[in-house]
């Protein structure tokens, strides 16, 4: 047997959630969000879970390759384009879409051969200061851009910064509204918090990424509890030790929890190593033989320690959830000072991966 701690991927949960955004946005085609090896739940494990999806959008090109390797044949959206002229030919060849956010990215365009046009997603900045051409500029570089053959179908994109907010797209919103002005232009707004909170911003694509792994654009679950998302990644491991401290004993590196009376703490195999937050302070929320309980000190590379006083008999061997779907991954990050995005990301390649 080898150490206990292992990340589980729902695939069915998956499937939901791409539903509970199609219920979301009725009228809009869906690009799932996979940049980051999709979340860090890895894209080739859970692709095909979102299969009748409208599109993929992914930022690394070695990740649209493996797409369509996979048989992928419908539309890849290169959220920033491309890194450097020399891509494009792969763009060309994979039939990429591709976002284009700066001058010299149309100049590449238009001088480059191809055997077809690319579609494109003319990005604006509207308001993020992110990526993007400044609002005042949109109208000339889509004139512009009608011009290259080099380009197929254009669409305008931008993207939120504070879309979880209840007034958080009211500017932005208005700024595209302002720069498309007299514009005949498909649009694709909408992260996951647009997508769920605003469907004055859906428009012709939404762009949802969090949301399919069932975690939540808030940072916090309650926003999204009674949405029908479910999370796609579980992190479990099992307790390997047991202490019995006694009034003033210290637990884990810097001594930062101290007991104040006799207490029975699990040290449970998962730590930082394994993408864990270092951050996480005592009272985390974390799951012991079904029952729900808390962190206590430091978390370590390899391990942290819990309180087993609501599950006295738990033991050697007993199951833990460091997060998954009764200790919500949101509340982890939360606790920790991130969000769930991420601690899914962080996932450390070297806990092993089931797929269910
Ligand atoms: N669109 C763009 C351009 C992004 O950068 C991202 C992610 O940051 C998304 C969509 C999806 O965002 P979220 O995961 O919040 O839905």
């Amino acid at each position: 047997m080898s150490r206990p701690v292992v990340a589980t991927l729902d695939l069915s949960a998956m499937r939901n959630n791409l539903q509970v955004v199609r219920q979301a946005a009725p009228n809009s085609h869906v690009w799932s969000v996979v940049k980051a090896n999709a979340y860090g739940h890895g894209l080739d494990r859970v692709w095909s879970a979102l299969s009748t999806t409208d599109g993929f959008a992914l930022l690394n090109l070695e990740e649209a390759i493996l797409l369509r390797e996979r048989g992928w044949k419908g539309p890849i959206l290169m959220l920033e384009g491309f890194f450097h002229t020399d891509e494009l030919p792969l763009f060309d060849k994979y039939r990429l879409t591709t976002s284009l956010h700066s001058n010299w990215q149309v100049r590449a365009l238009a001088n480059a051969r191809l055997n077809a046009p690319l579609d494109v997603y003319l990005k604006m900045n509207s308001g993020m200061n992110r990526l993007g051409f400044a609002p005042e500029r949109v109208h000339s570089i889509w004139q512009q851009l009608r011009a290259v053959a080099n380009v197929g179908q254009l669409t305008l994109m931008a993207h939120f910064a504070d879309a979880e907010q209840p007034e958080g797209i009211v500017e932005p919103l208005a700024r595209i509204e302002q720069a498309a002005e007299g514009l005949d232009c498909a649009r694709s707004l909408a992260n996951s918090a647009a997508t769920l909170w605003h469907p004055e911003a859906h428009y012709d694509w939404v762009r949802p990424g969090v949301i399919l792994y069932g975690a939540s654009p808030s940072g916090q679950w309650r926003d999204i509890a009674n949405s029908g998302l479910k999370p796609v990644m579980s992190l479990r491991s099992e307790v390997i030790g047991i202490q019995n401290l006694k009034a003033g004993d210290t637990v884990g590196y810097g001594s930062r929890y101290r007991a104040t009376g006799e207490q029975r703490i699990g040290i449970v195999a998962g730590g930082y190593a394994d993408g864990y937050p270092r951050h996480a302070p005592d009272g985390t929320p974390v799951q012991v033989e079904g029952i729900l309980t808390r962190t206590l000190g430091t978390v370590s590379m390899d391990m942290l320690a819990v309180d087993l006083t609501p599950c006295p008999q738990a033991g050697i061997g007993s199951p833990v959830e460091l997060w998954g779907n009764e200790v919500k991954i949101d509340d982890v990050a939360s606790a920790s000072g991130t969000v769930g995005y991420e601690l899914m990301c962080a996932l450390a390649p070297r806990v092993p991966v089931v797929v269910q």
